[in-house]
C-alpha cells in the first residue's frame, strides 16, 4: 500500500508507510495518506472479536503499514499494551442506558495520547530499520503539557533515540510540570523556556528550519524528527480502540454484531474523530460521528456552514487540549471527501487569509457523516456534576464537553463517548465543577481531595507523584533553545 500527500494532485509521490512515518509531514506541506481505506469485512470483524487489544492493534496496523512484517507488528502491539497500561487500555464503561464511555486514559500519563505515543516511537524505530538507517533521531516536541508527558514515556529509553521537551514556564498545570520534571529514562531531556507555547513551538520550528543546526547534528550523528499528531503512524493506532470498542459492546450483548452506533469524540486537532471517521470508512458500524468542541468552536461553525474562519478570539479553558484554532488533521477529511486539488486550495487560503469555504457539494458531504455542537465554560462544569450525580460517573473536563453534546445528540442508537483523560489530570477544575465552586486551593492537593469527594481511587500512574524527585530544572530563553539542543546531543 502506498502513501500520497493530501495536496499531490497528480498521485506522482507514492511512498511506503514506513517512511510515511519517517518523514511525518510531506515536502509539499500535505499529510500523508494511504491509497485506499482497506475494507473490515463482517467476518473479519468476527475474527477479532475473541482477540486480546493488543492482537487487534496487530492485525489493523497490517491492514495499513504493509511494508511491515505481521509478526514484528504483533512483536510491536505486545510491548506497547501490555503492563504499560493500568488494566485493558480502552475500556467501555455504562454511564447509563444507551450512553457508553470510551475510556483513553489508562495508559502511564492518564491522558488519550498514550493510546498512539506508547506504539508510535517502537513504529518508527522499526521504519528505520527497515529503511537501512544509521543516524540516532532527536525527537523535539513543544508542549502545552500533555503531548510532551506523553512523548516523554513513549521515546524514554528506545534504542537510537532522544528526546527534549519544551514547554512554557507559566504553561503548564503543577500536575504536567511535576510530571514531566520527574520523567524518568536515560535518553530524555526537559526544558522550560521563558515564554509561551507558541514561542516554544516557534522555536522548535525554527530548529527544524535552520541548516546550520541540522549541520552540526549531523555531524554528530543525529536527525530530527517530530511526535507531531499529523504523523500517519499516531493516526493508524488510533483507529484500533474504536473497532475494539464495538466488539466489546458486541461481546458484552450491548449490541448485535452489525447494528450502528453513534460516536461523539473531544476534538482539537481532529486526530481522534478522523480516526473514528476512518474506522466508519472501513466498514465499522458507525451511524453519526459528533465532533464536540469547547468555546473555541471553530470546529463546530465549520460542520455547520461550511466556513472554516481563524480569525477569530482564542480562549483558555479548562480542557486546554481542546483550545486549537487551526485542526491539522482535518485536512484529512477534506481530501477524501474533495480530492487534493480542492484541498490544495483551502490551505493556500487558510494559510493567506486563515478562512476558506467548502463547497455545496462538499458541506453536504461532511453533513451525511458529521454532526457538531460546543459547549462553553459554565456547561463544562455543571455537565461534570450532573453526569456524577445522577449516574455516578466522574469525568474530566474534556469528556464533560463531549458528554454534553452526546447527550444532545443522542438519538435511538447507543452513543459512544470518547473520554480522552483521567479526571485526575484536572482535578482542580473536576472538584470545581463537582461543588459549583471554583477551587482555590494549592493545585497539587486537588487530587488527594478528589478522591476523598468521590471515592473514586487515584489512577496508578498519578499516585506518588509528589514524593518522585525531580530530575529537570533548567529554563532557557527561547533564544537559547538551539544551543540548548546541541549540548543535550554531545552528551
Ligand atoms: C489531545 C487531546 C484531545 C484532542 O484530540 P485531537 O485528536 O487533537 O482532536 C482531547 N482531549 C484530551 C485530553 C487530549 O489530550
Amino acid at each position: 500500500m502506498k502513501y500520497y500527500s493530501t495536496r499531490d494532485t497528480k498521485r506522482t509521490h507514492g511512498i511506503t508507510s514506513s517512511l510515511a512515518i519517517i518523514n511525518g509531514i510531506a515536502p509539499d506541506g500535505g499529510l500523508y495518506m494511504p491509497e485506499s481505506i482497506p475494507h473490515l469485512s463482517s467476518e473479519a470483524l468476527e475474527e477479532l472479536l475473541p482477540m486480546s487489544y493488543a492482537q487487534r492493534a496487530a492485525s489493523i496496523l497490517s491492514m495499513y503499514l504493509t511494508d511491515y512484517e505481521p509478526a514484528v507488528l504483533k512483536d510491536i502491539a505486545e510491548k506497547s499494551y501490555s503492563d504499560n497500561f493500568f488494566g485493558y487500555p480502552a475500556p467501555v464503561e455504562r454511564i447509563r442506558d444507551g450512553l457508553y464511555s470510551l475510556e483513553l486514559w489508562h495508559g502511564p500519563t492518564c491522558a488519550f495520547k498514550d493510546m498512539a505515543l506508547q506504539i508510535m516511537p517502537r513504529l518508527l524505530s522499526h521504519a528505520l530499520k527497515i529503511n537501512g538507517t544509521k543516524h540516532g533521531t532527536l525527537i523535539l516536541v513543544p508542549t502545552s503539557g500533555d503531548t510532551g508527558k506523553a512523548a516523554l514515556e513513549g521515546y524514554k529509553d528506545i534504542e537510537g533515540m532522544r528526546i527534549m521537551v519544551f514547554y512554557p514556564e507559566q504553561g503548564v498545570s503543577a500536575v504536567q510540570k511535576l510530571q514531566m520534571a520527574t520523567q524518568e529514562g536515560d535518553n530524555v531531556s526537559v526544558v522550560a523556556i521563558k515564554g509561551n507555547f507558541d514561542d516554544a513551538q516557534t522555536g522548535v520550528k525554527h530548529i527544524f528550519a535552520d541548516p546550520a543546526v541540522r549541520e552540526e547534528l549531523n555531524k554528530s550523528g543525529w536527525k530530527l524528527s517530530s511526535a507531531n499528531s499529523i504523523n500517519w503512524g499516531r493516526l493508524v493506532p488510533q483507529i484500533v480502540y474504536y473497532v475494539s470498542a464495538y466488539l466489546d459492546m458486541v461481546r458484552d450483548s450491548v449490541l448485535k454484531m452489525g447494528d450502528e452506533i453513534d460516536v461523539t469524540v473531544p476534538t482539537g486537532n481532529f486526530g481522534n474523530i478522523l480516526a473514528a471517521y476512518v474506522a466508519s470508512q472501513m466498514g465499522l458500524p458507525i451511524g453519526r460521528l459528533v465532533c464536540a468542541s469547547n468555546k473555541n468552536n471553530i470546529l463546530t461553525d465549520f460542520i455547520n456552514t461550511g466556513k472554516y474562519d481563524r480569525n477569530r478570539p482564542f480562549y483558555t479553558t479548562m480542557s486546554p487540549s481542546m483550545d486549537i484554532l487551526i485542526s491539522s488533521n482535518l485536512e484529512r477529511l477534506l481530501f477524501v471527501l474533495a480530492g487534493a486539488e480542492r484541498t490544495a486550495e483551502y490551505m493556500t487560503q487558510l494559510s493567506n487569509f486563515g478562512r476558506y469555504e467548502a463547497q455545496a457539494q462538499v458541506r453536504s458531504l461532511i453533513r451525511q457523516s458529521f454532526s457538531a455542537s460546543y459547549c462553553d465554560e459554565e456547561e463544562t462544569a455543571s455537565t461534570i456534576k450532573e453526569i456524577f450525580e445522577k449516574d455516578g460517573y466522574l469525568c474530566d473536563t474534556h469528556t464533560a464537553v463531549a458528554v454534553h453534546s452526546a447527550l444532545r445528540h443522542m438519538k435511538d442508537k447507543p452513543m459512544l463517548v470518547c473520554s480522552t483523560a483521567s479526571a485526575y489530570k484536572f482535578a482542580a477544575d473536576v472538584l470545581g465543577g463537582l461543588k459549583s465552586e471554583k477551587y482555590g486551593g494549592d493545585e497539587l492537593d486537588a487530587p488527594a481531595l478528589l478522591e476523598a469527594y468521590t471515592g473514586v481511587p487515584v489512577p496508578t500512574p498519578l499516585k506518588g507523584l509528589a514524593s518522585r524527585p525531580v530530575r529537570f530544572k533548567q529554563t532557557v530563553e527561547t533564544r537559547d533553545m538551539a544551543d540548548t539542543v546541541l549540548s543535550f546531543c554531545k552528551k
